[in-house]
């Protein structure tokens, strides 16, 4: 049955904008950022997590809270829990679906390889099955990712380079992810836009994730390992700021066409789209280093090692132009500007040096 809270009035999404949004994984980074923004907008918004233990539980606990203060309710569930998917979309007319909640981390496929297949592609296809039949059906915009393009060497990535090569398990369920999404549009007429995020960053953030840790690890004095590839030097990342990466969210989000309802046969299929959003400046992992050396004022310790076959590929460049032009994406900020306002949020919520100004 559903959660007391939703039942109630007072928990449902209220839209003076237009749109009423499910945000999955609206617990996670990216999906509190973007809950928030849409709720600041004005838009409707509910957010389901599963809040699962992949990293530290009181952050995502911290991140419901905060959205809690804005007004914005999570239900805490799975997507692959169809009864309640139905009864959120019985209960609400979704005009959008953001679907962010995945298994994500390219390492930790080789632990867990059964939660990839569940979240991103079994809960995915659940999803999807429950969108279908909505009535009208809402516009699908969700986060595949950057890893897709694998081994593929020829950058900057467009969308229309090869995909076909992924380097982790991760990689080959967000490449599934966005077949079977595919097949939803075709079959069933389903709006659907697929974003490719890019190494995304800032407050809030994932504790799994390089710039993360490097942070944690160089204020204790602990040593920090760095992957280098033999041909072309350190590892490098089109590290990508949240608040653009959420501007493109949006964007997508603003243009997605209404969906043609069930099975599109009058206007022909809705539209699938697939786009990069990324920060077109890939930097190495070495010059990070040095960047949160220079904002924490400590000298890193550092282990230089040759990238081993751990699910992370060599470099990441995005070419963003198709969403530049379709999107209206356009980041703004750069790496160190990003971190100075990471490493802010970071002293203040795990420190308590300062109250988070975010
Ligand atoms: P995150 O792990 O912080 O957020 C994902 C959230 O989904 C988590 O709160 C988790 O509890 C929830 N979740 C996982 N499985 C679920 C399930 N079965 N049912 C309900 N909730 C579930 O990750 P993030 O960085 O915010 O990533 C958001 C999306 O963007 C993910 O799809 C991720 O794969 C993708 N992505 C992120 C990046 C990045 O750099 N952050 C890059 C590329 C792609």
């Amino acid at each position: 049955s559903l959660p007391h809270k939703l039942i109630h009035k007072s928990a449902r999404p209220r839209s003076t904008a237009g749109h009423t949004v499910l945000v999955t994984g609206a617990s996670g980074f990216v999906g509190t950022h973007v809950s928030l923004a849409l709720k600041r907008r004005g838009d409707g918004v509910l957010g389901l997590d599963n809040f699962n233990q992949y990293y530290d539980p009181a952050l995502k606990r911290a991140r419901q809270k905060f959205l809690e203060k804005a007004g914005i309710f999570i239900v805490e569930g799975d997507i692959n829990d169809k009864d309640l998917l139905q009864q959120l979309f019985d209960a609400v007319l979704f005009t959008h679906v953001m679907h962010l909640a995945a298994q994500a981390g390219v390492r930790y496929a080789m632990q867990n390889p059964g939660s990839y297949i569940h979240s991103n592609i079994a809960g995915f296809v659940n999803l999807l099955e429950v969108s279908k039949s909505a009535s009208p059906q809402p516009a699908i915009i969700w986060a595949s990712s950057s890893s897709v393009y694998g081994l593929n060497s020829k950058v900057p990535f467009s969308e229309k380079d090869r995909t076909d090569q992924p380097a982790s398990l991760y990689a080959a369920t967000k490449k599934a992810g966005e077949e079977i999404a595919h097949t939803y549009n075709h079959i069933y007429g389903l709006s659907i836009t697929g974003l490719r995020f890019f190494t995304v960053y800032g407050p809030w953030g994932r504790p799994d994730m390089a710039y993360f840790f490097f942070t944690r690890d160089i204020m204790k004095g602990k040593t920090i390992t760095l992957y280098e590839s033999p041909d072309k030097g350190s590892v490098a990342r089109d590290f990508t700021y949240i608040d653009d990466v959420v501007k493109g969210c949006l964007g997508a989000l603003d243009t997605a066409k209404k969906s043609t309802g069930s099975g599109g046969k009058k206007r022909g299929p809705a539209q699938f789209r697939i786009f990069n959003l990324g920060n077109t400046s890939p930097v190495p992992v070495s010059r990070l280093v040095s960047i949160l050396e220079k904002i924490l004022k400590v000298k890193a310790k550092k282990k230089v090692v040759p990238l081993p076959r751990n699910g992370d590929v060599e470099f990441t460049h995005a070419n963003i132009s198709l969403a530049v032009r379709e999107l209206g994406y356009k980041p703004t900020t750069d790496l160190e500007a990003g971190l100075k306002k990471f490493v802010r949020w970071y002293l203040g919520f795990y420190l308590g040096s300062k109250k988070s100004s975010w």
